[in-house]
């Protein structure tokens, strides 16, 4: 089902990147605003499908959770990086208020980066035009509880009607429905993620006051791991659902004593849709996926994880792949970890420019998934 949804959305989303990317000629600026109406739609209809077929895995009870060591600066720091560009759209301030104590939690990665990204979207889309947003952590040794508070100076909500908003499609008042528009899935979610790990979720806001959501989970603050899996969107992993509380070993925890490392692949994508697409595919062929946003993002992953394999899509903010693949290249740590160009740069002398920059392969966007999949497991150890 999950497939079925998202295949011919995928061939949506990136034949509108190809396109918006001049790669079947030049586009005028009213077809590149058209065009980014398309982008942001499709995206939007992909977050809408992942919470409801989450949704719907939790609600029938087949949802299970990896719940491994994760690097909670490094999650926080991801999720806030998925809202940036919107955030500055609307000159929305971003604050990251963080508790060092509060490093490591064990949780499942993908759910976390969910509830955030769930929440601080929300933040940016009900914040009006040079508002704040921000996201809080801190570590409740007393009641043993890490706290992500993610709050915002924006419209805000009633108490009566918060205790609605977690409930999935939730006919609101008219005025509210059309003020939190989309909000009721999202949120919906994140109660039940919450649920799922032991935690919960509260709000507090008024209307015209702003709001603040706080997520508390579970934390044993004494369990700390050598080094915390900086898997902000870790791949689904191969540990057995219900597996003892593995002895928090160096590096990845939850492997088990015996079997065959998995395979590290590191994706550098910006857009996330394709992000969801690829660490989906890798993840059910059974490679352990990590997923960067920007190539400077890639490069603080790859020298944290040192990944089996790279792949490195070139149009990206902050950092592009060219630059990060030439970081690369010239890090006696990291200049031996193949890495695959993943473009949407498709004219003549793209594929050179990758190869002298330290690619190993070029694919040209959209990507074949065969072929992918022939790549990665022709360079993947
Ligand atoms: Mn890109």
């Amino acid at each position: 089902m999950s497939h079925e949804l998202r295949t011919p959305l995928n061939a949506v989303l990136t034949f509108t990147e190809s396109l918006t990317e001049g790669i079947y000629g030049p586009v005028n600026p009213r077809q590149g605003s058209a065009l980014r109406m398309v982008m942001e739609s499709g995206q939007r209809l992909l977050t809408l499908i992942n919470d409801l077929l989450d949704l719907a895995r939790i609600e029938a009870g087949r949802a299970d959770l990896d719940q491994v060591f994760t690097d909670v600066h490094l999650a926080c720091r991801s999720s806030l990086e998925m809202v940036r560009e919107l955030a500055g759209r609307k000159q929305l301030s971003m604050q990251l208020d963080w508790d060092p104590q509060a490093a490591a939690l064990r949780v499942d990665p993908r759910a976390l980066k969910q509830m955030l990204g769930n929440l601080l979207g929300n933040a940016v889309k009900f914040t009006p035009q040079g508002g704040r947003i921000g996201l809080r952590v801190r570590g409740d040794y007393e009641r043993g509880e890490m706290l992500f508070t993610v709050w915002d100076t924006g419209i805000g909500i009633s108490e009566e009607q918060a205790a609605r908003l977690f409930q999935p499609f939730v006919q609101l008042d008219n005025g509210l429905a059309r003020a939190y528009e989309g909000a009721g899935m999202g949120l919906a979610l994140v109660y039940r993620l919450c649920e799922l790990h032991g935690g919960s979720v509260t709000l507090e806001s008024a209307p015209g006051q702003g709001s603040r959501f706080t997520i508390a989970l579970p934390w044993n603050a004494l369990e700390q791991p050598g080094e915390a899996q900086p898997a902000a969107f870790a791949g689904r992993q191969a540990a057995p659902a219900g597996s003892p509380a593995a002895q928090p070993s160096q590096g990845v925890s939850d492997a088990q004593p015996g079997a065959p490392r998995p395979v590290k692949i590191l994706i550098a994508e910006d857009n996330p849709a394709n992000q969801v697409v690829y660490e989906d595919f890798l993840s059910s062929l059974g490679y352990q996926v990590f997923a960067a946003v920007n190539g400077q993002d890639a490069l603080e992953l790859a020298a944290r994880l040192t990944p089996d394999l790279i792949l490195m899509d070139i149009q990206m903010p902050v950092m592009n792949g060219l630059d990060a693949l030439e970081c690369l290249h010239g890090s006696p740590a990291l200049a031996h970890i193949p890495v695959i160009a993943l473009t949407a740069l498709a004219m003549p002398g793209d594929r050179e420019r990758c190869l002298n920059a330290g690619a190993r392969e070029y694919l040209a966007k959209p990507v074949s998934l065969k072929l992918l999949a022939e790549m990665v497991h022709r360079y993947a150890r």
